[in-house]
């Protein structure tokens, strides 16, 4: 799958394939090669305000198709119904991306709110039966999509111990199609992959990986910068230490104790 990286202007918007905003960063399970760095960010829940300030923010400059809340575990957010709420009335179509540990302690409203779920199903910890059975039900009460995502390998997306060089890292990048399909906001910040803030927040912020992000404010270029921005040729800062969509995989599994600790300890 190549970028696509056609972007019409509509009604002075640049129509996209989706938007992300990340409200938590944390999760309940430790999956190596986590693409949101997940397991070795700090606790962060975004407040429903921001999510509401940046959606609002974004979508002055692009209309995506869907809009998704994702995390981490999107489910731990304690505030997460406040989250849903503030982001209905401005999608066309709103999904949630979760790895459905603890969807069974979600309200009616949850679903009655949502137009798709993404479900990341793993081999271990395996979601039981019953939790799927009831996934299918109340799916299919409430009139929401299920997408069922078997993840039995992850790309091994980043580059650990060391940049890659200038010409591999524009070839990674002119290949990325995440780059077209992972677009994400947060904290004003635009950006047309979910691994820059990610990055950010793994190195303690206020970093280089922050200005891989267009700021989304009220100047009246915004668009066109947005625009440019999509179909740049340059790579991000962070794409030298990415390997993108088409990296080499490796089963699923789970990290211990020891792993999290070593990778704690190696700055990006
Ligand atoms: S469930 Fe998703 S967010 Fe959580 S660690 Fe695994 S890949 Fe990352
Ligand atoms: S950092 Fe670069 S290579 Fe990695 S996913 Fe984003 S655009 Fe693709």
């Amino acid at each position: 799958m190549k970028p696509l990286l056609e972007y019409p202007i509509e009604n002075g918007r640049i129509v996209t394939r989706s938007l992300e905003a990340h409200i938590v960063d944390h999760c309940n399970l430790k999956c190596a090669e986590c693409c949101s760095l997940s397991p070795m960010l700090p606790a962060r829940c975004v407040t429903p305000a921001q999510v509401k300030a940046d959606l609002e923010a974004a979508l002055k400059v692009v209309s995506p198709t869907y809009l998704k809340l994702v995390g981490g575990e999107p489910l731990l957010h304690p505030q997460l119904m406040e989250c849903i709420e503030v982001a209905r009335p401005l999608a066309n179509i709103l999904s949630v991306t979760t790895n459905a540990l603890l969807i069974e302690k979600m309200p009616d409203r949850f679903w009655q709110l949502l137009d798709g779920l993404t479900i990341s199903i793993y081999p271990k910890p395996k979601l039981p039966p019953t939790t799927l059975a009831f996934i299918k039900r109340k799916a299919a009460e409430f009139d929401v999509e299920l997408n069922l995502k078997e993840q039995s390998n992850f790309v091994q997306m980043t580059r650990w111990q060391a940049p890659a060089a200038e010409d591999e890292t524009r070839d990674v990048f002119a290949g990325c199609w995440l780059r077209e399909r992972c677009h994400i906001v947060d904290q004003g910040r635009f950006y047309m992959c979910t691994r820059p803030p990610h990055f950010d927040s793994f190195n303690g912020g206020n970093t280089k990986y922050l200005d891989d992000g267009v700021v989304l404010d009220e100047r009246p270029t915004l668009v066109t910068e947005v625009h440019q921005y999509l179909t740049r040729e340059q790579p991000l800062a962070t794409c030298y230490r990415c390997l993108g969509g088409f990296a080499d995989e490796k089963p699923h599994r789970q990290m211990n104790r020891a792993e999290l600790i070593a990778l704690g300890e190696i700055s990006l």
